[in-house]
């Protein structure tokens, strides 16, 4: 099926010899700047981009501003900066030199009039005088009579003369397509064959508004096409309109480029994503110290674009293995369900991967210092290279997210405790010289060493590790105590019983 298709596309590009059939693909995301950068936003980019590069292929970013309205101010630059955050480099985009600028609708209104005047003169498209009054009258009965409320194309059939009549009389217009009733098919590259006649529900669309400003339908297509955009991935709320761009298309003479839909992004319990039930935006995932390339990688875990390997587990890919190894037929087309499990194994694997590498590691341990600072600005602390780092190595079994390194439960890895404790000093004294002599801080063997030492002491185990507990970290909770002496090392673990004898 798949093939049959390029073949159709190979051969209407004969009348049409600017597409850029036989080269690499351009792709787009193509947002309205309406505030910050959705989850389902992000994943369209990230599709997008993928595709590209996994073909070696343009991605370009247009801004789909036409709704004056629904605008917001700074909202581009916020978009272009959580991309760039998301690891996702623009190919073309606003503030970019590139043969298909401007990037920006608004800066295009010059084009829409140009082509707006093709449809006009090959009568594709038709002005319509209609005031809002009657539209909405159309509207009221329409409902009364429990029918789909649409235009009923009235000024299709106005004359030339009385067209003319009412521009001289200065009588306001916005400019009508001429939808015809048959029905358009196309093969969608996720979710397979697609077929709708739109004029069923609908009444012809208005291509240009009465201000000047084109609608989104009609810029999107005149844009796609002008961009030389070879491939439409864009989420399935615009699948319905596809079928309506493609009778703009043919309209023009033009030849589309290929659609595919993504899914609806749900939560893990199948209910709609909504600010209520949590994160929406980019922004409150960054908030909350997830990892870019852990955001991505929880994206293609629900939204699918790979080999599945089963019983891998969960792997953590580069951008640049992203892009090498996705595959678009491997997109589910079911809805995509979140499962928040795997955003946070997605940041441990990555804290994990920074790790690994000299580079990264220096500026994650620099992270977590300036996180300690902020958190205990007044306390004795030790955050030395060595200790982030160990401590660090030791975190990617327990927490999924920098930012818990600093909550109360692991306060005792940074600070030196104050609070005063239930001390037996001359047992305490003892262990201490125990301790001097004890090479391995390794946990087990830590553990096993207090063990014998309790015995030998006559001291019952848990009485033992309460007080050195406090002793280390003045807190009634957390990791066991050996666990801890081993994440503070020798030197710290023996200083601060010190400090208590003193
Ligand atoms: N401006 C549309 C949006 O906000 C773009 C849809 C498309 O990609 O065609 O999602």
């Amino acid at each position: 099926m798949r093939s049959k298709i390029i073949n159709r596309r190979i051969f209407s590009a004969t009348n049409n010899p600017c597409r850029n059939l036989y080269n690499t693909p351009r792709v787009r995301f193509a947002p309205s700047p309406t505030g910050y950068l959705h989850l389902g936003g992000l994943r369209t980019a990230l599709y997008n981009y993928l595709f590209a590069k996994s073909r070696q292929g343009s991605f370009v970013l247009r801004i789909e501003d036409t709704d004056q309205k629904r605008k917001v101010a700074g909202a581009v630059e916020l978009l272009i900066k959580d991309l760039k955050w998301a690891g996702i480099e623009l190919d073309e985009g606003p503030g970019m030199e590139g043969k298909y600028g401007p990037y920006v609708q608004s800066e295009r209104l010059q084009i829409y009039k140009e082509h707006i005047n093709k449809l006009l003169d090959n009568e594709s498209a038709y002005r319509c005088f209609c005031t809002e009054r009657r539209l909405n009258m159309l509207r009221r009965d329409a409902m009364k009579h429990q029918r789909v409320p649409k235009y009923d194309n009235r000024c299709r059939n106005l004359t030339e003369l009385e067209v003319k009549e009412k521009i001289k009389n200065g009588i306001p217009y916005c400019i009508r397509f001429k939808l015809s009733s048959d029905c358009q098919s196309f093969e969608d590259m996720i979710f397979g064959g697609i077929a709708y006649d739109v004029s069923m529900n609908e009444g012809d669309p208005v291509l240009m508004k009465s201000d000047g400003y084109p609608t989104y339908h009609f810029a999107n297509v005149v844009d796609d096409h002008l961009m030389e955009i070879t491939h439409v991935l864009r989420g399935v709320e615009w699948q319905i309109s596809t079928t309506k761009h493609l009778l703009i298309y043919r309209a023009f003479g033009w030849s589309p480029p290929q659609f595919g839909h993504l899914p609806l992004i749900i939560n893990s319990d199948g209910t709609k994503l909504s600010k209520r039930q949590g994160d929406v935006t980019v922004e409150d995932y960054k908030k909350k110290g997830t990892f870019p390339l852990a955001l991505v990688n929880y994206i293609t875990l629900s939204g699918g674009g790979f080999e599945h390997v089963p019983g891998a587990g969960v792997t953590l890919k580069t951008m640049d293995e992203l892009g090498s190894e996705f595959q678009i037929n491997k997109i589910l087309s079911h809805p995509s369900r979140l499962n928040p499990d795997l955003l946070q194994e997605c940041n441990r694997l990555e804290i994990k991967r920074q790790l690994k590498e000299p580079h990264l590691s220096q500026i994650l341990v620099n992270k977590v210092q300036k996180l300690v600072k902020e958190k205990f600005p007044n306390e004795n602390m030790n955050i030395s290279d060595d200790h982030v780092r160990n401590v660090l190595n030791w975190a990617t079994a327990r927490v999924s997210n920098i930012d818990e390194l600093v909550s109360t439960k692991f306060g005792f890895l940074w600070i030196l405790p104050s609070s005063k404790i239930d001390l037996d000093k001359e047992l305490l004294e003892k262990l201490l010289k125990n301790l001097e002599n004890f090479e391995k801080f390794e946990q087990d063997l830590l553990k096993n060493n207090l063990r014998e030492f309790s015995v030998n002491n006559n001291v019952k185990f848990p009485v033992l590790m309460k007080m050195l507990r406090g002793v280390l970290s003045g807190l009634g909770e957390g990791p066991g105590v050996a666990e801890m002496m081993h994440l503070l090392g020798k030197v710290q673990s023996l200083e601060r019983i010190k400090a208590v004898l003193r």
